[in-house]
């Protein structure tokens, strides 16, 4: 039996099952409460009898690094309570035996599309969320990737219609009007004056906002093309996972590139996709992190030594 956690910014998804197939789970408020959180998570797992592995995908920033001291921590998180709590440590804690693995909730979720949804069959996609705020996890040749710390997808700088930009500073408070302050869901309702779902198609408003949305995620998605390469982007969360969105932003991606990314995959309908797992992504995710530890801990390291099970690159001394 395999265990997996996502934790998301407003709720907690916990399950228990095989790889790829959910046999139970719960789902509740994240609070600003994280023992009573991660105390409510143990139970349920516990109340599943023993795990063999948990995988864990945590809203950031947070350490993903399984070299440091704080590995498995939330670090500077502005949300309420959570900041420098040791999620992985409590949980080692109160599932003793059970092998442990911790990233990104983006990164768990692209794992769970590439292996078992939208990106079956290849090994590098990007996973992008657009909701309350924007990220995005990738999977390049089949691993996670991190880095100095994990990819901050949705805090990029995008260009701007320069009359948008003189109307509209955006409302990211680090950077004011990178992607995630010009394009999440609290910045749509401070541009356009009421929540995305709230502006109908029969809005005068409606066409002009998934327009400029539209414009922002192609400029957003050439970037990532460019960089890393993905053979398949999947586009999800509340604001992100829109027909209408993705039917406007493909062509726009497509001229945005004009034709240099020579690949026939990125003239395809179903180069730029809404998750195949719905919202699941992440609790499949999160089993599939975890099946791979429990893999890799039965492997024994160059040291001869178990690893702690996770996704991490051979350490270079
Ligand atoms: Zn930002």
């Amino acid at each position: 039996m395999l265990g997996g956690i996502e934790f998301g910014g407003t709720k907690t998804v916990c399950v228990v099952g095989e790889r790829g197939h959910v046999l139970d789970e719960v789902r509740f408020p994240t609070g600003d409460d994280p023992a009573a959180n991660l105390a409510r998570c143990a139970d349920f797992f516990r109340s599943h009898g023993a795990l063999e592995g948990l995988g864990v995908g945590a809203f950031g920033p947070c350490d993903p690094d399984p070299r440091s001291a704080t590995y498995g921590t939330i670090t500077t998180t502005p949300k309420p309570g959570w900041a420098g709590t040791d999620v992985l440590g409590s949980l080692a804690a109160a599932l003793p035996g059970t092998v442990l693995a911790f990233d990104t909730d983006v990164n768990v979720a692209a794992l769970g599309e590439l292996v078992h949804g939208a990106g079956r069959g290849l090994h590098s996609l990007v996973y992008l969320t657009i909701g309350t705020g924007i990220g995005g996890g990738l999977v390049a040749d089949g691993r996670l990737v991190h880095g100095l710390v994990h990819p901050e997808m949705g805090h990029i700088r995008l260009p701007r219609p320069p009359a948008e930009s003189a109307r509209f500073p955006g409302i990211c408070p680090f950077h004011g009007d990178c992607f995630e302050g010009v394009a999440a869901g609290p910045a749509l309702e401070a541009r356009w004056g009421s929540p995305a779902q709230d502006i109908g198609v029969d809005d005068p408003r409606h066409a002009a906002m998934w327009e400029l949305e539209a414009r922002y995620l192609a400029a957003a998605l050439h970037a990532y093309v460019c960089i890393v390469s993905p053979q398949r982007i999947v586009v999800g969360g509340g604001v992100g996972e829109n027909d209408e969105l993705l039917m406007r932003t493909r062509p726009l991606l497509r001229e945005s590139l004009a034709g240099y990314v020579d690949h026939l995959a990125v003239n395809r309908p179903d180069f730029v996709v809404t998750p195949a797992l719905g919202n699941r992504s992440g609790a499949i995710g999160a089993l599939e992190l975890a099946y791979r530890a429990v893999v890799e801990a039965a492997l024994p390291d160059q040291r001869g030594t178990p690893t702690r099970g996770h996704l991490s690159d051979p350490v270079a001394d």
